[in-house]
């Protein structure tokens, strides 16, 4: 779309702000704060423009790719101290449900599952487990590196790196040291959900704190560790939490250039605390929320962060299509197996193989190509 065209869209006068706003995108501004507020409150027919802006501007930052990762996830324990209401994948220290294993055979055999589809990266991470220290994860790093010394390791999220430095006395810088020279590759930009401590009390009163978050993440990047970039939203933040959380994370990247990728979270609440437990008042987002999410996101960050993750397992399939046709340049992983959001209620699988992502990738009408970890194409 032309700025030319935009004229000629047909919107309420009310509503002219919100074209300016797209004019001055599409003549590569950035949009302010408030004008971000202005962009999450379109509504109705103002979305699907947002979705044709932000497509617009995904050509012109990335090109036509979309692009995925043949990964595996293995959560290695499913009994975390933390009790992130959230959460409805964690269970206590000594409830039956609850499994830990950081052994090498189990690593072994989940990378085996997956021979038939050469994967290039291992997502790990797990509750807090009270016996879990740092030695322990520094075991986990060797047994991967044992099993495949070839295998990207994308492991640890900031709150299990913290929980590594208090078990072991050290700081953040020396822990993230260890990892890396154990092997760690890169680290999830997990354990985020919204960049407010106000929020955080509600939802995670147990993880690390905003500051912490954003400590051990440029930290992270200082050392030459990638992370990516979350959000969990639609739980019962509201949209100026969405503002001040895009805005603190496109400061970070300003600033360090670490981040990979942003990778916005819908919220499945179905089977957790949030929902079952506390009877919030929790925010339900539509699936035209969603696709203005995705468009925000581009048109906010996509300058400095190229890479916009749809989700598929929150999504489903039809909806994480659409978002690559507003935004999105990046299908995900192919996980092998996921627990989080099923755990929560979500019904959309547990993996997806490279020829299904090439498939809804050609119904698009785009060409596609795996990815590595960081983004170095493998086609
Ligand atoms: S989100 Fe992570 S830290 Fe929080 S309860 Fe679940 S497993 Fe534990």
């Amino acid at each position: 779309m032309r700025i030319a065209d935009l004229e000629e869209v047909d919107l309420h006068p009310a509503r002219s702000e919100l074209k300016g706003i797209l004019k001055r995108i599409l003549n590569d501004e950035v949009p302010t704060d408030d004008e971000i507020s202005i962009l999450f409150s379109a509504q109705g027919r103002e979305i699907l423009l947002l979705g044709q802006i932000a497509d617009v501007i995904r050509e012109r930052q990335v090109g036509s790719l979309i692009t995925y990762v043949v990964n595996r996830n293995i959560n290695f324990t499913n009994i975390c101290t933390k009790r992130c209401r959230f959460c409805a994948y964690s269970v206590n220290p000594g409830q039956e449900e609850g499994y830990f294993n950081i052994s090498t055979d189990f690593f072994r055999k989940k990378i085996e599952e997956t021979y038939p589809y050469r994967i290039t990266e291992v997502c790990v991470q797990g509750g807090i487990h009270p016996s879990l220290n740092f030695e322990k994860y520094l075991e986990i790093l060797s047994n991967l590196k044992e099993i495949d010394p070839s295998l990207h390791i994308h492991a640890f999220s900031p709150q299990e790196v913290t929980h590594a430095a208090f078990t072991a006395e050290k700081d953040i810088e020396d822990v993230l040291r260890e990892f890396k020279k154990q092997g760690l590759g890169s680290l999830p930009g997990t354990a985020a959900e919204i960049l407010d401590d106000t929020i955080r009390k509600i939802i995670c009163p147990n993880k690390v704190n905003t500051s912490d978050w954003i400590h051990i993440i440029e930290l992270a990047h200082e050392l030459g560790i990638r992370t990516t970039a979350t959000i969990l939203f639609g739980h019962i933040e509201s949209p100026r939490h969405w503002v001040q959380h895009l805005s603190l994370l496109r400061r970070i990247q300003e600033k360090t250039r670490g981040f990979t990728e942003f990778i916005p979270l819908p919220f499945i609440a179905k089977n957790t605390p949030l929902k079952q437990d506390y009877h919030l008042n929790l925010r339900e987002l539509s699936d035209l929320d969603y696709i203005k999410f995705y468009a925000v996101s581009r048109l906010f960050l996509g300058d400095i962060f190229k890479n916009v993750q749809t989700s598929w397992v929150k999504l489903g399939f039809p909806l994480a299509q659409i978002t690559l046709t507003v935004g999105c340049n990046d299908f995900g992983g192919t996980l092998f197996e996921e627990n989080l959001t099923r755990s929560a209620g979500g019904s959309f699988g547990q993996m997806v193989t490279p020829e299904t992502f090439q498939e809804m990738i050609h119904q698009l009408q785009r060409s596609y190509c795996e990815r590595g970890t960081l983004y170095n194409l493998i086609c």
